[in-house]
């Protein structure tokens, strides 16, 4: 199951109800050259979910891994084309599945890195994961051996490798429990991991409203000239503003209905065509329910303590 603390039944009903199947995703994944060196693979056969790989002297450093091996492989192929230097590190922004079960094809690395959260979630609830990843007929999913990190860290780490610095940098819960930004001063960049959808409206089945929001406030203090997103194109500090904005609006729309004593319901109902009319430039307009359900969730736990 995704790891969740409360009501852990409603949030994987309302993740069978907002991951609708492969037809929403379909498509031939795309290897873009967000700067020199750094290419970003998007789209894809059952995944909208971002894999950046960065290419060194030394090697390269994979950045998630798309939700089967069968489109690891194909990110796998993108590198090939441009370097025959070894996959020396992969790291995984975060736990769900469309951004680590792809790992077994860079298992080679024999490093696996992320915040331990994201290990002891795979280790303790991969299986369930999986399993709940499969009713979503993403093709390729049988495939999957979920592969955990082998490399964790608590706060911050650093990586080194031919003349880059990537900082790993743990702000507390977000998005999820483990939320990794990644951080290369030198390049002015950021990878969010889904910390940010741009122009999409996040999923947030397993998420800390206030917490995310300190983590994109942190994000808009780094430099930030290119951000790479967990979803949706690459972007900048508009980026990071936009997301920020949508779980303010969220959170004090929601708050507004608690403050009146209204049930979830009332709640989806007042503020569901709100969010819709604001934000009906971007996809999956369809998940904002479950965000509403999500926010009413936790700041209803926060009223009584
Ligand atoms: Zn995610």
């Amino acid at each position: 199951m995704f790891k969740a603390g409360i009501h852990s039944t409603i949030l994987i009903l309302s993740l069978l109800l907002i991951l609708s199947g492969p037809a929403a995703f379909a498509g031939e994944s795309k290897t873009i050259e967000v700067l020199k060196n750094v290419f970003t693979t998007i789209d894809g056969d059952g995944v909208d979910s971002n894999t950046t790989f960065i290419i060194t002297t030394e090697g390269v450093i994979v950045i998630d891994t798309r939700p089967t091996p069968a489109e690891a492989r194909k990110v796998l192929a993108e590198i090939r084309k441009r370097t025959d230097l070894p996959i020396v590190y992969t790291i995984n922004t975060h736990y769900h599945g469309d951004h680590t079960f792809g790992n077994q094809v860079f298992k080679d690395s024999k490093t696996i890195i992320a915040h331990k959260n994201v290990r002891n979630t795979l280790i303790n609830s991969g299986q369930d994961h999986l399993s709940l990843f499969k009713t979503f007929k993403i093709p390729g999913m049988d495939e999957v051996e979920v592969t955990p990190p082998n490399v964790t860290y608590e706060k911050e780490m650093e990586i080194w490798l031919g003349g880059y610095r990537l900082q790993l940098l743990y702000h507390g819960k977000g998005h999820t429990d483990g939320d990794t930004i990644i951080y290369i001063d030198q390049l002015r960049t950021i990878i969010s991991g889904d910390l940010i959808f741009n122009e999409k409206i996040p999923y947030m089945g397993d998420a800390y409203i206030d917490e995310w929001i300190e983590s994109l406030n942190y994000m808009e203090l780094l430099k930030n000239e290119t951000v790479i997103p967990g979803h949706g194109a690459i972007g900048g500090r508009p980026t990071v503003i936009a997301m920020k904005h949508y779980l303010i609006n969220l959170k004090g729309l929601v708050l507004e209905q608690l403050n009146n004593n209204k049930s979830l319901k009332e709640t989806q109902e007042a503020v569901a065509p709100i969010l819709r009319e604001k934000y009906k430039s971007w996809k999956k307009l369809e998940w904002i329910e479950g965000n509403i359900e999500r926010a009413w969730l936790e700041y209803s736990t926060k009223q009584k303590t």
